[in-house]
């Protein structure tokens, strides 16, 4: 059960499996962030949570602590304390919490965020801001619940982020507005009443064109048996704190049947919604739902893991129609035991790596450069102070098909390839390149987006292939083995 009365998993404290690398992020933008940025966010709860060292910075939360700074999980008010204890210490946050509904655990519903945040970040179009923070981002949360905690929590952490939050309880829904109130976000976060036979991504009813994302923490349970059942099976004391109502936990279908029906809405929504996202209470729905994607072909999937302490784990699920793909990171968060043939494809490879000493950097740059100048990309930009380009281009042009047409077109004196070339009327390019070049103008297109980097590192010096864009695996992986091939690998 997702709730603080699930007692062992806060006190051992969560260790964030999604600890989110940024081999792409290099200097300046590090350096940028304030002192509650990005940084300080995916740090939170990486280590134990120390009880004493709360109690000491609120008395709220002292006063709650037993002898030997003991705090009582089966006491829904100690619970509670510590919801809002961390809200308010690590987000600045202030919550109203009702005694009868699920009362949060921060650090798992923390993680979600994080993740989120990445998914987003790193599949933006804005390449050059891989943190995206300043992008503007509006995100739907289906079933916001009384404490409106992803709202709270991105918004907080994100000042460029709005949300629309929906409930099907009334309760939950009164005490989501008062706490956006509460924290004088009322114009950032609108929450909306639903019945559970509506549409669950209602964007036409919101007048919304679209969002960024939609995310969910979907009652887990199909009957209140199956959570009676699990409840035992935890042995969890009967009416321990917090354990959520009925309409919270238990849903046709359970955590299945929920995600199902976002996956049948957002086959007709398609790219309205940048990234569908769920929370999973179990990996075996994981499974189920991956092939239910797979099925109906979506191929950009994201699947991770959230683990807090060493028993509660939890699962989740994204999926999109456009074509930009997320870190490696985002995407492979986790190994299912079902194993890697629930992936999806990698977007991330260490083309090459060298003990630092024994390579120099400056001709690896150059021999990149080269390699990628030499080809027909319809754009290929490098940044010296990153290490780092990025590069499009609508088919496979380091191949040898595509060589033989090149030299084909040569011999019959067209120049359409030749991009640095003056001809005929000494105007840059004759009409035909004109054609060819205009159809990869808008880079955003691009069946093959990709980005090199250089990973400087004080002993290894490593060469980086990101798969940015596009819905084909196999061109990447032709495009590491040209790139290993042109820096004198095989
Ligand atoms: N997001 C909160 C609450 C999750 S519990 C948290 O993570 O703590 C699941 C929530 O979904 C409950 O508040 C429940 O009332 C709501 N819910 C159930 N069916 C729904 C539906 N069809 N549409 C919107 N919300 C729904």
């Amino acid at each position: 059960m997702d709730t603080l009365g699930r007692n062992d998993s806060l006190e051992r404290g969560t260790k964030r499996k999604y600890a989110g690398d940024w081999p792409e992020m290099r200097g300046p933008a590090k350096a940028a962030t304030a002192s509650r940025g990005d940084d300080y966010y995916r740090a939170l709860y990486a280590e134990a949570l120390d009880f004493r060292l709360l109690g000491q910075r609120d008395p709220e939360f002292k006063a709650v602590l037993g002898r030997g700074s003991y705090l009582d999980f089966a006491d829904p008010r100690s619970v509670m304390q510590l919801t809002k204890t961390l809200l308010k210490l690590d987000f600045g946050l202030l919550v109203d919490l009702p005694t009868d509904r699920l009362c949060p655990p921060v650090p798992n519903r923390h993680n979600y965020i994080l993740w989120l945040k990445d998914l987003l970040d790193s599949s933006s179009p804005l390449r050059a801001d891989s943190r995206g923070t300043a992008r503007g981002v509006t995100g739907l949360d289906i079933g916001t619940g009384a404490s409106l905690i992803y709202p709270l929590l991105g918004c907080a952490q994100r000042p460029s982020w709005s949300f629309v939050a929906t409930d099907v309880d009334a309760k939950s829904l009164a005490y989501a507005r008062k706490n956006a109130a509460l924290n004088n976000l009322q114009s950032r976060i609108r929450v909306v009443g639903r019945a559970t036979t509506d549409r669950l991504i209602p964007l036409d009813e919101l007048g919304l064109a679209a969002v960024d994302f939609v995310m969910v923490n979907p009652p887990f349970y199909t009957s209140a048996a199956e959570l009676d059942d699990l409840a035992r099976q935890k042995s969890r004391p009967p009416n321990s704190a917090c354990t959520g109502a009925p309409v919270e936990m238990v849903c046709a279908g359970g955590e299945i049947g929920f995600v199902r029906r976002m996956i049948l809405e957002s086959l007709v929504l398609s790219e309205r919604v940048q990234w569908y996202t769920a929370m999973l209470g179990k990996q075996s729905s994981l499974e189920v739902l991956v092939s239910v994607l797979r099925d109906h072909g979506v191929a950009n999937y994201a699947v991770t893991a959230f683990v807090q302490g060493s028993k509660t784990r939890r699962w989740a699920l994204g999926w999109s129609f456009g074509n930009s793909r997320p870190s490696l990171s985002a995407c492979r968060g986790c190994e299912p035991a079902a194993g890697k043939k629930l992936l999806p494809p990698p977007t991330e490879a260490a083309v090459a790596t060298w003990t630092a000493s024994r390579v120099d950097v400056a001709q690896l740059e150059r021999s990149i450069c080269d390699a990628m100048e030499s080809l027909d990309l319809a754009s290929w930009t490098w940044d010296k102070s990153l290490y780092r380009g990025v590069g499009f281009v609508d088919s496979n042009v380091w191949g040898r098909a595509y060589r033989r047409k090149k030299a084909r077109e040569r011999e019959r004196g067209g120049a359409c390839f030749q991009s640095e070339e003056t001809v005929g009327d000494g105007s840059s390019y004759p009409q035909q390149e004109e054609a060819e070049r205009r159809v990869c103008q808008d880079t955003s297109q691009c069946s093959f987006g990709f980005s090199v980097s250089v990973r400087n590192d004080a002993d290894e010096v490593a060469v980086m292939a990101r798969w940015l864009q596009g819905n084909d695996y196999a061109i990447f992986e032709s495009f590491t083995g040209f790139l290993r091939k042109s820096i004198g690998l095989n």
